[in-house]
């Protein structure tokens, strides 16, 4: 049987990891826009920031693709599918044949349509070129605007900020990490943040890139200019459908896919951030990798489903810890049990629905997280978790839009 995979990220590469599991004699070959093996982008920000070596960042070296004969063809475009004939072209019009196909493609950062986004001076971070190219020209900079305040421009953010940049960023929302954390755990993070030296502007909208060939500021809409000399858009992540835009099959916001990571096309299946599964697009690791497995396992003539991925994020930004999971209720709908020190910046919620843990925000101090994350992860009612809750000095708050912090116990 012959396997082609179109994308070389974690997605395509764990599919071809399950499909040589399950089928020994199987031809797996993974086409790669990109220049290098299997690398992990999530440490993009440490190599930005000079703390990780290029060498570290690859996973997989030339050695794992013969071990497994996987065979790797890098620098090379897929420009469309010819499914009638099961084929691939590739740029320069070479023919891929297959029996079975993923396309596990990946997403591109989005751009806001802002006028003089195109200066020269504003990036986007997603392969390692992006990443070459941002630190290359932030070399000679001493400001610089993010535009985004999610887990990835935190991210940006920290890592230039090790470059001794000055750094400050402009979020659309009120408040930082929108999916992640509720208004006053971002009130604690801002806090804390501050002190490291960094700058923010939340609830605000950026209208135009000013300067002339190069970036040097933007306007917001409030009419007020915030200076800087580069520009880091962290604004999230659209599915790459380019190739199934081709196709008489419209996508929605991504490739749909059933539970079996399998696509309305015969024989073609989709994984990673790619794929929308039950009308969720993930755009997390972790979600990539299990639709990854799953399409291998399946392409290799098993029987594998996936059922969803309860969104979990770590993220350390300045040395701040911080974790969430599940169903954060950013509104305080739901009943939840809290805890909130501002002097050390330390936030802690956890959710509860219908009895159930639903979902967590630990800031500042991740203690606990294990035992709450396996909860959320196995809907277990919250009695089980008392002790935990008593541990981490929680107090129960009521649900209620109105609900006020100072209920939340002091230290
Ligand atoms: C800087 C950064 C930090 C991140 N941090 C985190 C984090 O902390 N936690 C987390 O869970 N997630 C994080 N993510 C998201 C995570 O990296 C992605 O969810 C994951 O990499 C998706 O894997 P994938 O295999 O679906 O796609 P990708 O990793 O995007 O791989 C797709 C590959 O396909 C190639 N490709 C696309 N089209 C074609 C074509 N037509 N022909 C040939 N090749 C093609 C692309 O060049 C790319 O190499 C981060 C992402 C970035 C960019």
């Amino acid at each position: 049987m012959k396997h082609l995979i179109i994308g070389n990220g974690v997605a395509g590469t764990t599919a071809a990891q399950n499909i040589r599991r399950f089928e020994e004699a199987a031809e797996i070959t993974i086409v790669t826009e990109e220049a290098k093996p299997f690398y992990s982008r999530i440490r993009l920000p440490e190599f930005m920031s000079g703390s990780l070596e290029e060498s570290k960042l690859v996973i997989y070296r030339d050695e794992w693709y013969e071990n497994n004969r996987i065979n790797l063809i890098t620098n090379k475009k897929a420009v469309s599918i010819e499914h009638a004939d099961k084929l691939v072209v590739l740029d320069g019009e070479v023919k891929l044949p297959y029996d079975r196909l993923l396309v596990a493609t990946g997403g591109r950062s989005i751009v806001p349509p802002i006028p003089g986004i195109d200066r020269r001076g504003v990036f986007t971070l997603r392969t390692i070129e992006d990443a070459r190219r941002i630190r290359e020209y932030a070399e000679d900079v001493v400001s610089v605007i993010i535009l985004g305040g999610g887990v990835l421009g935190l991210d940006l953010g920290n890592a230039l900020r090790k470059l001794d940049k000055s750094v400050t960023f402009v979020e659309y929302f009120d408040r930082l990490l929108p999916r992640q954390i509720d208004p006053a755990g971002s009130a604690v993070l801002v806090e804390k943040l501050k002190t490291l030296g960094m700058n923010f502007v939340l609830g605000a909208k950026a209208e135009e890139a000013l300067g002339k060939d190069v970036f040097e500021g933007i306007r917001l809409h409030d009419g007020s200019l915030i200076s800087g000399q580069m520009l880091l858009i962290s604004a999230g992540m659209a599915p790459d459908v380019t190739l199934f835009k081709e196709l008489n099959i419209p996508p929605r916001r991504g490739i749909p896919v059933n539970d079996r990571m399998e696509t309305e096309l015969p024989d073609v299946y989709a994984a990673g951030d790619a794929a929308e599964h039950e009308q969720k697009i993930y755009g997390i690791w972790p979600a990539a990798e299990k639709q990854g497995e799953t399409a291998g396992v399946n392409m290799a003539g098993g029987n594998a489903l996936y059922g969803g991925t309860t969104p979990a994020n770590f993220v350390s930004v300045a040395g701040v810890d911080i974790f969430s999971a599940g169903e954060i209720d950013a509104e305080n709908l739901l009943t939840s049990f809290a805890y909130e020190d501002r002097d050390s910046g330390i936030y802690r919620k956890i959710v509860v629905r219908d009895d159930v843990v639903a979902g967590c925000i630990l800031c500042g101090d991740t203690s606990g997280r294990r035992e709450v994350h396996s909860a959320i992860q196995e809907k277990r009612p919250v009695s089980d978790i008392q002790e935990t809750i008593d541990r981490l000095k929680l107090t129960r708050l009521s649900g209620s839009p109105q609900k006020n912090r100072r209920q939340i116990s002091k230290p």
